[in-house]
């Protein structure tokens, strides 16, 4: 696409360390050249103290105009406080499928060097769905929703992405033995959708077996497809692989727009100190530029970004862990316990 072309993209630099790491994303994106006018506002916390709206409605109008908005994290209070803005915008914004590519980045975090492995996250359903009720005093119920519409969607998301980006496997993750109905339903969607998909291996496994798997073993998996809990729950198991939270990075495809963000939360415990990682919001970033047809330039930030993580001396300090250890790493040499 042309590098004169101006992307008018929505901005939510959102909460804790959301604006530090924004501020960092603008000027790598402003050195590719790519010409983006981004259109800012509050959302989350710092909306609702100003506002008292956490999603203003401004906020969806940007984003329904624009079809494409990036965003910091946004904090959501434990146990009470507003409803998570996360899920209202998946939800009101139809942003069915999560993608989460991990990828192991050069750094002495990184537990497994090489690994590749494409998230598929169903976004919209399972317990997420947010239907709690209070029974009686001390019994409260919480339904999961699993659905043949959203189940068949997000399968085809997966296999569709896995024949454009030759991705080799498929392995669809449940519980199917204890939630016969519900994730029985999942996975029947699934192989239904893999008939289709001869030249994609499809193979299944039980989420806590998938756990383990991925600790002992990850390099047997190329992408995984889950329903909404596991997805949530595994894709943070995958990142802490491949050198955690700071450097992964994450889009939410939707019907009506899409919405790219980094994976971490708004970590109050460092925020406004200039030491958070901005990598995993870059390679969100990334990930949005080539959504956008500027896959130059995105490659282009992700390169520069392997390049500045390999040298390891312009890191931010959760990124310095054991440099001792990722020495010998590199030669091969794992003798050694990695503990922070
Ligand atoms: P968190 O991801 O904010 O922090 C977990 C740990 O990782 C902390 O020690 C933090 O310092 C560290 N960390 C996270 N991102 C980092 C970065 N870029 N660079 C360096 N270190 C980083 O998770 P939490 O503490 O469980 O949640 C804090 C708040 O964030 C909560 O209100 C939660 O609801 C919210 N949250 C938002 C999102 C989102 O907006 N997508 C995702 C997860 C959590």
């Amino acid at each position: 696409m042309s590098k004169h072309k101006k992307h008018i993209i929505t901005l939510l630099p959102g909460d804790g360390i959301g604006p530090e790491i924004t501020n960092a994303m603008k000027r790598v994106v402003e050195a590719t050249g790519v010409l983006i006018e981004w259109e800012e506002h509050l959302a989350g916390k710092a909306a609702m103290d100003k506002g008292g709206d956490p999603l203003p409605q401004e906020v969806m109008d940007s984003i329904l105009r624009n079809k494409i908005a990036l965003k910091g994290p946004l904090t959501t209070e434990v146990g009470k406080g507003f409803r998570s803005v996360n899920v209202q915008l998946r939800k009101t914004l139809n942003l069915y499928a999560n993608l989460r590519p991990t990828k192991s980045v050069p750094s002495p975090n990184t537990r497994y060097m090489g690994l590749d492995i494409v998230v598929v996250r169903e976004n919209t359903e399972s317990l997420y769905a947010g239907i709690e009720n209070e029974i009686s005093p001390g019994v409260v119920q919480a339904s999961k929703i699993i659905t043949r519409d959203a189940s068949i969607r997000i399968a085809k998301f997966a296999f569709e992405y896995a024949r454009k980006h030759k991705r080799k496997k498929i392995t669809a993750i449940h519980k199917a033995n204890i939630m016969k109905l519900a994730d029985g339903l999942f996975l029947a969607c699934c192989r239904e959708v893999a008939e289709k998909f001869p030249e994609v291996q499809y193979n299944e496994m039980i989420v806590d077996n998938c756990c383990m798997q991925l600790v002992m073993n990850p390099n047997q998996f190329d992408m995984l497809l889950l329903e909404n809990l596991y997805g949530d729950i595994v894709s943070d198991l995958c990142a802490g692989l491949v050198g955690g939270l700071g450097v992964v990075p994450g889009a939410n495809i939707g019907t009506e727009a899409s919405v790219f963000e980094a994976v971490h939360g708004s970590a109050p415990d460092i925020a406004g100190k200039g030491i958070a990682n901005p990598t995993a919001m870059i390679f969100s970033t990334a990930l949005m530029l080539e959504h956008i047809g500027e896959k130059a330039a995105a490659t282009k930030m992700v390169n520069a970004i392997y390049r500045v993580l390999g040298e390891g001396k312009t890191v931010t300090p959760d990124l310095k862990g054991l440099v001792a250890a990722y020495e010998l790493k590199k030669k091969g040499l794992n003798a050694v316990v990695l503990e922070q």
